[in-house]
């Protein structure tokens, strides 16, 4: 899909992860990772991709499914103020009923509210280890799994989300 050229040298451009160590104030370094697309020739072009997702769906005024490229979708919970990890678009789409976004929120605001499950250093539930009858059932023990004790240190909003269920 992306047939994007190098402006410099005119060769194709790959999608890569680049890390930059980055100095700061106190003198120590911080890493930073980020998708970009990167010079196949290695002439020196890069340009970070832009990673700002799409609102495509919701359900209710609290489940955001927004859209990255590489058809990934991520579920945004506004009510917890928790964002999922990525999965593909047409797994999530197939397992839930979304309605077409209706809202105006600003993403990147919205995004810099919200904790990555991602960012916690434990197994955490899969919504996907969750073989119920319909998909809203699934979604309902996967979030009701996050209530039990193990994961109050985890995330307690997102532990009080379910425990409110
Ligand atoms: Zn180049």
């Amino acid at each position: 899909m992306n047939t994007s050229l190098c402006p410099r040298c005119g060769s194709e451009l790959l999608e890569d992860a680049w890390e930059s160590l980055r100095e700061t104030e106190d003198g120590g370094f911080i890493m930073d990772a980020y998708p970009a697309y990167v010079c196949k020739k290695k002439c020196g072009y890069m340009k970070q991709i832009d990673t700002i997702p799409t609102i495509i769906a919701q359900q209710g005024d609290d489940r955001l499914l927004l859209l990255y490229p590489d058809d990934q979708g991520r579920i945004l919970d506004i009510h917890s103020s928790v964002i999922f990890p990525p999965m593909h678009l047409e797994s999530l789409l197939g397992r839930g009923y979304w309605e077409d976004y209706q809202g105006n929120h600003d993403v990147e605001q919205l995004l810099d509210t919200v904790s990555d499950s991602r960012a916690y250093d434990l197994e955490t539930p899969n919504l996907f280890q969750f073989e119920t009858s319909t998909p809203e059932e699934a979604f309902l023990s996967w979030l009701l799994s996050w209530s039990s004790q193990l994961y109050r240190s985890v995330d307690r909003r997102l532990y009080e989300a379910a425990a409110d269920l």
